[in-house]
């Protein structure tokens, strides 16, 4: 029996890379298309899977709504809309990101980080989008101003801190719990080693298989635009734009 197919992750060594070129190695039951490596995120941690198309070899377009982990996460289907000019294995392709909405989940994931750094309490839940994100947070007390949330956050990404990657083994971090401040999310343990997040010297540091901005500033200006009470602990903090 031959072995299940992986997929390279290119985006978790450089989220930046817009297309890439690929061999299908598989295709799925309804039609999802597995490749050797890729630079489309599968959704997970909040982070919604990547859109954007397939360019076959005769230049035809598959439309690729999101991405998704196959069963053993070991691999990434690429679900396309219409399955009707589907490659076989072994075909070469190019896969095309919505560079826009990636690079928005980008800005948003990182400025996601720096709000942890802000209210400095557990993470119980978050979703990230390309227009608005949001993080559910286990707070005993009311009484946050979402004023001086929105100003602590835009002087933390108008610092411009860098955000770099490094590598730890899965028993280190279980050495370390204090580094994983959410609670809802497991870190992606179970390939011997976890990839943590740092931003800044001591801004934050955590365990995340997201995509991330290389500087804080890219981010932009931010606004808290809501605070929401779920729950007797939990603080539903959204974020958008500031510009929109
Ligand atoms: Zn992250």
């Amino acid at each position: 029996m031959a072995s299940a197919p992986t997929t390279e992750p290119l985006f978790r060594d450089d989220a930046y890379m817009p297309s890439c070129e690929a061999v299908v190695t598989d295709v799925t039951a309804d039609g999802g298309v597995v490749l050797d490596r890729t630079v489309f995120y599968a959704a997970g941690g909040g982070q919604p899977g990547d859109a954007g198309r397939i360019e076959l070899s005769d230049g035809t377009m598959l439309a690729v709504p999101t991405a998704v982990y196959g069963p053993d996460r070991a691999s990434i289907v690429h679900q396309v809309a219409e399955t009707t000019s589907v490659p076989s294995p072994g075909d070469r392709v190019v896969a095309h990101l919505d560079w826009d909405r990636r690079y928005r989940h980008m800005r948003m994931h990182t400025a996601l980080h720096l709000l942890t750094a802000v209210l400095a309490y557990p993470v119980t839940g978050g979703q990230i989008g390309a227009d608005e994100s949001r993080l559910d947070f286990d707070i005993p007390d009311g009484g946050l101003d979402k004023d001086a949330v929105t100003e602590a956050l835009n002087a933390l990404i108008a610092g411009d801190h860098s955000v770099t990657s490094e590598w730890i083994t899965d028993a280190e971090l279980e050495a370390n719990p204090g580094l994983v401040k959410t609670m809802s999310v497991k870190p992606p343990m179970g390939a011997g080693r976890v990839r943590l997040v740092r931003i800044g010297e001591e801004v934050d540091l955590q365990p995340c298989g997201g995509t991330h901005v290389l500087k804080t500033g890219e981010i932009g200006r931010v606004v808290v635009s809501k605070i929401e009470k779920k729950g007797k602990q939990n603080r539903r903090v959204r974020l958008q734009w500031a510009d929109s």
